[in-house]
């Protein structure tokens, strides 16, 4: 329902729930986040609001990291429980994704996985995303890339933001008939459902169009379609009060 990424020189995970908060109005069932942090990923989930998942992260901190991913859940696909909150990780946890939207193959992506050896843990339709991110992962090794291929395979409505362990200073996303907005700062960039998540610190905003892909660093953005061409976006300047 609300999606958040954050790659910079701030606490992630600070950034991450202020801009979590900031899309409350949406309403949700529950949410997560996951932070890359000493070579690894770290996620914490929690049904209900986001108080549960703040208290969660007082009595069991996340490592500090400057790159991050946060979700709040209208679930679709499997009842509002801790399990089945956002972010899924694949069976290695070197990969976390959150998805707004819904994966409508989701059962024939379950079923391949499940034949080629993959646990799923969630009875959501997200996870498949999370398991194929890293198989396409171990052969391109480039998340952008493994996230095209992913996306090329799904069918349905998503907007979808991923990191993996294997490349801390990167946040990528990609769309399908469902939001994404880039947020440009000075050396840190965002990704988000709604600009709301992130104009307490820039007003500099680029807008995905359909079927795209973003990679986001510090200090760079690069969109392209599904297939890896390079792809045009719009550039605006946010200039409402929120
Ligand atoms: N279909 C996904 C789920 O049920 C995402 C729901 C959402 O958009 O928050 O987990």
């Amino acid at each position: 329902c609300g999606i958040v990424g954050y790659v910079g020189g701030q606490s992630a995970l600070d950034v991450v729930v202020a801009g979590l908060k900031r899309l409350e109005y949406r309403g949700y069932d529950s949410a997560g986040v996951a932070v890359l942090a000493d070579g690894g990923l770290a996620a914490a989930k929690k049904a209900g609001k986001l108080v549960n998942l703040e208290k969660a992260l007082v009595e069991a901190p996340l490592p500090a990291g400057a790159t991050g991913i946060g979700h709040t859940r209208w679930a679709t696909h499997g009842g509002p429980t801790d399990t089945n909150a956002h972010p899924h990780l694949d069976n290695a946890g070197r990969v976390a994704v959150v998805h707004n939207g819904i994966i409508e193959n989701f059962a024939a992506l379950r079923a391949e996985l499940a034949e080629r050896g993959h646990a799923l843990a969630s009875e959501t339709d997200t996870e498949v995303v999370a398991h194929l991110l890293a198989e396409c992962y171990s052969s391109s090794e480039d998340l952008a890339e493994a996230m095209r291929q992913v996306c090329r395979r799904l069918e349905g409505a998503f907007t979808l933001v991923a990191v993996h362990a294997d490349e801390p200073d990167v946040v990528v996303g990609a769309r399908r008939n469902s939001p994404l907005v880039v947020g440009v700062g000075e050396g840190e960039a965002f990704l988000a459902s709604d600009v709301a998540a992130f104009i307490a610190h820039t007003r500099s905003a680029l807008e995905l169009g359909q079927d795209q892909v973003v990679e986001v660093r510090r200090d760079a953005v690069v969109v392209t379609d599904f297939d890896g061409a390079p792809a045009e976006t719009r550039a605006y300047h946010v200039d409402w009060d929120a």
